[in-house]
C-alpha cells in the first residue's frame, strides 16, 4: 500500500499515512486537530530543500502538491 501525505485544511498540519490505493482522505482525520478529510498531497513533489527554486516552469504552473496556482497555500 502506498503512503500518502495529507495536509489538514484546518490547521495546516502535514502528515503521512499508509492507506489503501485511491484513498482520498475523506475517511481520515487530522491527528493534530481531528478535523475530517484532510487534503491529500503527493509526496515526492515540491520537496523542501531540493535546492530547486520555484521557476514557474511547467506551464499552468504551480505546486505539484496542491491544485493552487502557487505554493503559498501548501507551505512550499
Ligand atoms: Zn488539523
Amino acid at each position: 500500500m502506498p503512503i500518502y501525505e495529507f495536509r489538514c485544511h484546518k490547521c495546516g498540519h502535514r502528515f503521512e499515512k499508509l492507506c489503501s490505493m485511491g484513498e482520498s482522505g475523506a475517511n481520515i482525520q487530522c491527528p493534530a486537530c481531528s478535523a475530517p478529510a484532510p487534503q491529500r498531497v503527493m509526496s515526492g513533489f515540491c520537496k523542501k530543500g531540493s535546492g530547486d527554486p520555484v521557476t514557474g516552469g511547467g506551464g499552468g504552473g504551480g505546486c505539484s502538491t496542491c491544485s493552487s496556482s502557487n505554493c503559498s497555500s501548501c507551505g512550499h
